[in-house]
């Protein structure tokens, strides 16, 4: 149980990335507040967690707004009386298309949903975390903030400024003892994928493929395992990282 007596949050836990972090985190212990904007996923996965016999409340949120976050943060300290970890997954993209062809509105969402929603986490976490003596902040970034495909030149930004994002935080927030971290996965088999890969055909998948060494697409379990390293007291000496879950893409 490496995540004993500690309270998480999860956005956007109700697929994908999310719905893994949340299910690990709590087999390991920790009660989970688990957020979507959409009910379907976000209820499914927290009556999972309670039907194994562990701690979760789904609460429905835009975090992209301010006060969607503060509500997370308020039913987390009413629900379970502290907060130990914020996880930062909720993401978006837009269509895979040349840069001038993104709309203004696809471009204010993404950056809304991926890039904003960090900022409310920070203004609703910190006063928590400096009041408990500590926390963690998880992001979750991408290879595309590293090393851009063509085609999601926004999407890849939000991503870029992500890891910027936590490596600031992590050097302003270090003298109170909160963490901050991201994850780059490489993309994983999700509804997204095709989106990622810009066509989805059998020779766009084996090109893709090719540029993975590990010669898979990720998993939520790959990244819920990272996660969970970073969010227990094995990483407590780990702040500013941005960590490649990719298979090897990045070498
Ligand atoms: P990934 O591959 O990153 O896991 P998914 O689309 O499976 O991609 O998961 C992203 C999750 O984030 C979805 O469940 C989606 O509903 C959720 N989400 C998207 N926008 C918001 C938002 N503004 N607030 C909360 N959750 C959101």
């Amino acid at each position: 149980m490496r995540l004993d007596g500690k309270v998480a949050i999860v956005t956007g836990g109700g697929s994908g990335f999310g719905e893994g972090i949340a299910r690990r985190f709590a087999g390991e212990g920790a009660a989970v507040i688990v957020n979507d904007i959409s009910r379907d996923g976000g209820e499914r996965v927290a009556g999972g967690i309670v039907q194994d016999g562990g701690r979760a409340l789904f609460v429905q949120s835009d975090v992209s707004k301010s006060e969607g976050v503060g509500v997370l943060v308020e039913a987390a300290i009413r629900a379970f009386g502290q907060i130990d970890c914020m996880v930062n997954n909720a993401g978006v993209t837009h269509r895979n298309q040349p840069l001038t062809e993104v709309s203004e509105a696809e471009f204010d969402r993404v950056f809304a949903v991926n890039v904003k929603a960090i900022y409310h986490a920070a203004i609703h976490c910190v006063p928590q975390f400096r009041r408990l003596g500590g926390g963690n902040f998880i992001n979750i970034a991408s290879t595309a903030g590293l090393r851009p495909r063509p085609g999601l030149t926004w999407y890849n930004s939000t991503k870029g400024a992500v890891i910027t994002m936590t490596k600031s935080m992590a050097v302003e927030l270090a003298a109170d003892q909160i963490r901050v971290n991201c994850l780059c996965p490489v993309a994983g088999e999700t509804p997204l994928l095709p989106s990622f890969m810009g066509r989805d055909d059998a020779e766009t998948r084996e090109r893709f493929l090719a540029t993975i060494p590990l010669g898979r697409f990720s998993t939520p379990a790959d990244i819920a395992n990272a996660a969970l390293w970073l969010a227990s007291d094995e990483a407590e000496f780990i702040t500013g990282i941005a960590m490649e879950v990719d298979g090897g893409r990045s070498v």
